[in-house]
């Protein structure tokens, strides 16, 4: 055997030439091999020595394998290695509360969620306790440049950090801008 995907053509092939059509469902070619290796393996002796020969004679007339066997498993290519559309679903089904446990274990006690501004996706903002440890924190963001250090309307002595307006964006981006145009994120 070649691989996988030329073992599966193979045997999908040679249950094809003796009426059995069954299309194995799999991720990737290395399960439909195997689940048509079970099943060919099932039949008995003259029936998979006529279904090789009748498979043969059909890989002859259509020129190869890939043409004889065109259609009979499932195309695919190998499964990613991290399942992105996997994870996506299981933080989908996290419970939001659950969620915002894993983001709060990374805050120390000194900075925390405040009790009334929202990240833009609707969890409590990280709040500081002073300007300048915001302002450090800021200065190490990716994204600096959009965001501006306020401090919060709702906690007196405590600063947060949020993303400008866009249509302020071109502007310096430094600290003092009013809290009344609200944040975000962060
Ligand atoms: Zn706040």
């Amino acid at each position: 055997m070649k691989n996988a995907k030329h073992g599966a053509l193979r045997l999908a092939l040679y249950l094809h030439c003796v009426g059995i059509d069954p299309m194995p469902v799999g991720q990737s070619y290395r399960q439909q091999f195997a689940a048509l290796l079970a099943l060919y393996e099932s039949l008995d002796i003259a029936t998979r020595k006529n279904a090789r020969r009748l498979g043969r004679q059909a890989m002859r007339n259509a020129g190869s394998l890939e043409k004889a066997a065109h259609g009979l498993i499932a195309e695919t290519a190998h499964p990613p290695f991290i399942d992105r559309k996997r994870i996506a679903v299981i933080i989908e089904q996290m419970p939001r509360k659950e969620m915002f446990k894993r983001i709060r274990n990374g805050w120390s006690r000194r900075t925390p969620p405040c009790v009334s501004c929202r990240m833009s996706n609707g969890f409590p903002k990280r709040s500081w306790p002073s300007r300048e440890m915001a302002e450090d924190v800021r200065l190490r963001q990716h994204d600096r440049d959009t965001l501006r250090v306020y401090s919060c309307p709702a906690m007196p002595g405590f600063w947060h950090l949020g993303h400008l307006p866009i249509t302020q964006r071109s502007e310096v981006a430094i600290s003092s801008a009013p809290s009344s145009s609200l944040p975000d994120s962060q």
